[in-house]
Formats: structure tokens, sequence, C-alpha cells
């Protein structure tokens, strides 16, 4: 024993007199507006982190859990998860490479064309995207010979954006960055971020920095997967560490107000689920005028009950019940012998799986086109990761398509299944079978 440690016993330490020794963890409070944090969205329990993919020789090692447990801020209807992760521990390596989808880079390819049309985006433009992962559309901007800068915080991933020759920061954006960028004379006229506003801990940090680094006259688009078709369709997999917001066009534009900018247009995309396109410009630039787009979803979000505190409290219910469907279905399937297999390891997968208790007692496997995920095994699960031949040689009666967004694309690539009879199961908005 120490000597530190024998003088601990001799004299332990004592609470002060009058000091409650068992205090109740403080009540969270909004990452936008401050007030405390009391409606329950949605309680998912405990969940490892969603991209914590498993090496063979971890899988008999302790795993750390999470709380998976969204509220609502009854002020400005934030729905929102606790930063109970460290951004560092859960980006710094990701295994999350944009590339592996066709759709998304058709996505992203589409979007550099739009917007270099829309506003007039040339050799003398700067493009800044924000979280721009492994380049994946920053480089449709640079084969138009368009200047570019992308920040992404994990190094794997930023790596293999800058040998593809897209110039990439491997940084956390926020205030600070944006004031070094500026004093080096980079201001975007187009900022982008796609699916990273939902991902950062200090909001008013990331969006204020947004509002210092756009050029005079700049537009900013973000993406990122609209509230309403999450609560309308059962999208509670979308729901993981990692996502610590879940915005609604309501709340979005409060926040961006708060920090100088406007929305002047959205569009609603059919990416992840349901996603927002949001336009934004500074809120003294008046040659962007709003469009009526944005009046139009703000009136549907109202209808359909978005700024009002009961309609978030309903969601919790809809949640169990997909749950009790879904596993009314597998043990069905399981008692008749079926043979049951997943597609893909996206996060969401990981919620869902964790949350509903699917295991390999339900999914013998699961494949993934990314090769990093070959002979790793899901978090928390255990469900093994295989590449994509072995559905033929396994000859599943079931596929479980877990990037159920992508399910049209999955489909199709699968569609060999259907010489042995194989079906696809759709887990969400509420189990489907696909022959
Ligand atoms: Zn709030």
């Amino acid at each position: 024993m120490s000597n530190q440690s024998a003088e601990l016993l001799k004299n332990p330490v004592q609470p002060q007199t009058g000091e409650a020794t068992h205090q109740k963890p403080a009540s969270p409070s909004c990452r936008f507006c401050n007030a405390p944090l009391t409606v329950n969205l949605v309680d998912l329990g405990m969940s490892p982190l969603c991209e914590s993919y498993l090496a063979a020789d971890q899988v008999n090692t302790m795993e750390p859990f999470y709380p998976l447990h969204v509220y609502v801020c009854g002020k400005c209807y934030l729905a929102q998860l606790e930063e109970y992760v460290q951004r560092e521990h859960i980006f710094s390596e990701y295994a999350y490479f944009s590339s592996y989808s066709d759709s998304w880079l058709n996505h992203a390819k589409k979007y550099t064309e739009l917007m270099t049309k829309r506003f007039a985006l040339g050799a003398k433009s700067l493009v800044v995207e924000l979280a721009s992962n492994d380049g994946y559309l920053l480089q449709y901007f640079v084969q138009k010979q368009i200047p570019v800068l992308g920040v992404e915080p994990a190094a794997n991933v930023a790596k293999v954006a800058v040998d593809k020759g897209v110039p990439t920061l491997v940084e956390f954006f926020g205030v600070d960055l944006a004031r070094k960028l500026v004093a080096t004379g980079q201001q975007p006229d187009l900022l982008l971020g796609n699916n990273v506003l939902a991902q950062v801990p200090d909001l008013n940090d990331f969006v204020g920095g947004m509002k210092i680094l756009l050029k005079p006259g700049g537009v900013i688009t973000m993406e990122f997967p609209h509230l309403l078709r999450l609560m309308d369709e059962n999208q509670f997999d979308t729901i993981y560490h990692e996502h610590f917001s879940y915005f609604s066009l309501i709340t979005t534009e409060k926040i961006f107000a708060a920090h100088g900018l406007t929305l002047f247009d959205v569009e609603e995309l059919a990416s992840h689920g349901g996603s927002l396109r949001i336009y934004a410009r500074h809120s003294d630039d008046h040659t962007k005028p709003v469009s009526s787009s944005v009046t139009e979803l703000l009136q549907r979000e109202h209808d359909a009950g978005l700024d009002r505190i009961e309609r978030y409290a309903e969601f919790e219910e809809s949640v169990k019940e997909t749950k009790r469907k879904l596993l009314e279905f597998l043990i069905h399937a399981k008692r008749e012998g079926k043979k049951v297999v997943g597609y893909g390891a996206p996060g969401k997968g990981n919620t869902l799986l964790n949350y509903c208790g699917i295991r390999t007692d339900f999914l013998d496997f699961t494949v993934d086109r990314n090769p990093y995920k070959h002979g790793r095994f899901l978090p928390g699960t255990h469900i093994p990761i295989f590449p994509p031949e072995h559905l033929r040689a396994a000859r599943p009666d079931y596929v479980f398509i877990l990037p159920w967004n992508l399910k049209n694309e999955i489909m199709e690539q699968l569609s060999f299944i259907r010489e042995w009879g194989g079906k696809f199961i759709v887990p969400i908005p509420s189990v489907k079978v696909y022959e």
C-alpha cells in the first residue's frame, strides 16, 4: 500500500457538514436557449456508440454503454440528447466514409451542379464544407475548377480527401476557427454542411462561427434530417449519440435568427428518410428575398403540432409499438425455421438492434460494402459483419435492410436473392416485407 493510501485510511476525507453526498445530477438544459429540459421525447435505454465497430479481439472485453435519452425543449422545441460522450471520443477516428454509397455520391454531384448555376460560382469563388468527410462532395467542385476547402475533424477520413486532391483542415469548426480563416482571407461564397448540424455539441458556437465566416452576400446551405419526418414515420433509429440535436424548421429558424442569419429558402429532400436543405444568408443581405417555401413549411409544422409540447409527448408510445411489431415478426419467422440475415452496418442499425434486443438469435450476420467493417462486429449486439458476397452462399429467407433509407438501391443490387425465394424486410416506419 502506498503512503498516500495509508494516509487516506487514517484520515478519510469527510464531506463537509450540510453538504449532500448523493446529489442527483443537475437537470440538463437546452443547448440552444438554455431552458431546463423536462419533457421526454423518447428514452431508448442504454446503448453503445453506434460507430464503435468491434474487432475480433474486443468482443470479450467490456464495452461502454451510454443513455440514449432524447428530451425536447419546452421553450424552443429543440429535440436533443445530452452530450454523454465527448466529441473527441466520437469523431477523431470515424468509420463512416460517404463515398461508399452510390446514391449519396449522386446526390452530392447534383448539388454541385445546382449550386454552381444558381449562385454563379466560378474560379474566383470559394466553397467551404464543414464536416467534408472523404471529399465525396467537394471533389465535384474541384472538377469544375472552383476553389474549395474542407473542414473535417476525423483525421483518417480527411486523409482520404487530401489524397484525392481536396484540401482539408483536420479541425472542429466553431467561432475560433472561423476567425482564423477570416484573418487569412478565406471567406466562402458558399458555406455548406451536410448532416453535421445534428452532430454539433455547442450549437451556438457552430452557427455563430458560420455567421463570422460567411462572406458578405454569401450563402449557407445545410442538410439535416427533418424532425417532422422522424416523428411522423417513427424513425427513432436515426437517434444516436453522435446526433445531439433533431431539428424542425421552426426551431432552426430561431437558432439562425439568433445569430444574425435568415433562412431564405428550404427544400425537402428524400435523403436519410426525409431531410431539409436550408438556405441562409446574412440577415442584412436583402438581395435574396425569403421564398414562400419557408413560410409554407413553417405553417405545415405548426399544423402538425411541432410548436405544441403535447405532440412531442405522444412520440414514445409509437416507438414502443414499432419495437413490439418488429419483434413479433422476427419471433414468428424464427419459429418457422427461417434464416434471417442483415444488409448494411449503418449507425442507425445499431440503435434499432440494441433498442429491440436483436442479436445473433435473430440475425445470423450482416454484410456491408465498407471494407473497414469486414471481420468486425456490431457494437452491443456483436453481430458479425461480412463482405456482401456472403449473402449468396448463405441463401437467407429474409434480408433485413438496416439502412432502410437506401432500400430501393439495395433491393435492386440484391435482386438475385429472389432466385431462391429470398425476401426483404424493411423495419421502419413499421415492419414490411418486400417479395
Ligand atoms: Zn431551447
